[in-house]
């Protein structure tokens, strides 16, 4: 793996990108690293264009809630991937390496902007061992299998991408460091909860019946990441649903684990889950002229 700065600086930075790919061989490995061809720094304001300069077609996330800071382009004929990333997630990292102290002083600023790094050559090892064409959009008409099917292949690639960096990851990180991940979890829990109630009682159009499946579906996600780079292995999954949910959560995460990288058996488990969550906030499907909707 080759680590260079967009714009390119010639050798001017080379004692930092040598140091940045010591750091990751000594966390990840050599073997691992060969999957990823390069890994490109770029300043924030020309990170989508860089981004699209790899792959015309891929979408940079830049909304309220969203905003790409790092992503790994998967080339298939190569079968290796390119990560981009903005500089504000290395800044940190050089601190660290300057410090010379080790990875169990580093601040948790500098831990998680190393996550930011590991989970991101994690999806690059995962594109190599569960290789993927892009997926298809969501479209109309709305159908509850469909869109759970759709949602179910994007995590599976969030948890590809934990499960193949874990182990890299810094113990602190897995203490400390993953409150972060845990704050995730709330917020997007939160939103969730937040839609409920404010659409207490009503048929949801079909726009909202996408939406309500895509944040049960990002509430998984965050769990997912959680659970995956627990600290001990008696640790529960957290998340706010009822006990038999969480069980059910849990399970199917460490059914993922046991069989990675065959994950594809996992969409009927992820289908019962999303719709006992939609039970448990009393949402229904029902049929509107032949048409799947979902009352709340
Ligand atoms: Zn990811």
């Amino acid at each position: 793996m080759k680590i260079e700065f967009v714009p390119n600086v010639g050798e001017r930075l080379e004692v930092i990108t040598n140091a940045l790919e010591d750091l990751f061989e000594q966390l990840v490995g050599q073997k691992s690293l060969s999957l990823i061809t390069k890994y490109l720094i770029t300043e924030d304001s020309n990170y989508k264009s860089v981004v699209n300069s790899i792959d015309e077609n891929a979408e940079v996330s830049d909304n309220e809630s969203v905003v790409g800071i790092a992503i790994t382009i998967f080339n298939f004929n190569e079968k290796k991937s390119t990560i981009i990333i903005e500089n504000h997630q290395i800044i940190p990292l050089i601190h660290g390496l300057n410090s010379q102290l080790p990875l169990s002083d580093w601040t948790d600023d500098q831990l998680n902007a190393l996550y930011t790094s590991l989970h991101e050559i994690g999806h690059g090892i995962d594109n190599f061992l569960r290789p993927q064409v892009g997926l298809e959009k969501l479209n109309k008409p709305f159908q509850f299998e469909k869109v759970c099917d759709y949602y179910h292949s994007i995590i599976l690639g969030e948890v590809g991408a934990n499960l193949c960096a874990t182990e890299s990851i810094p113990f602190k990180f897995k203490l400390s460091g993953r409150n972060m991940l845990i704050n995730h979890v709330r917020t997007a829990y939160s939103e969730l909860n937040e839609f409920c109630t404010n659409n207490k009682g009503q048929i949801l159009n079909e726009l909202d019946c996408f939406k309500i499946i895509g944040l049960i579906a990002i509430v998984l996600l965050k769990i997912q990441e959680v659970y995956i780079h627990r600290a001990n292995n008696n640790e529960e999954v957290c998340g706010f649903f009822p006990e038999y949910i969480q069980l059910q959560i849990k399970d199917w995460v460490n059914e993922l684990e046991n069989n990675y990288p065959n994950c594809e058996f996992s969409v009927n488990s992820f289908r019962e889950i999303v719709n006992n969550i939609l039970k448990e906030f009393e949402l229904k499907r029902i049929e509107i002229n032949y048409q799947e909707r979902i009352i709340n």
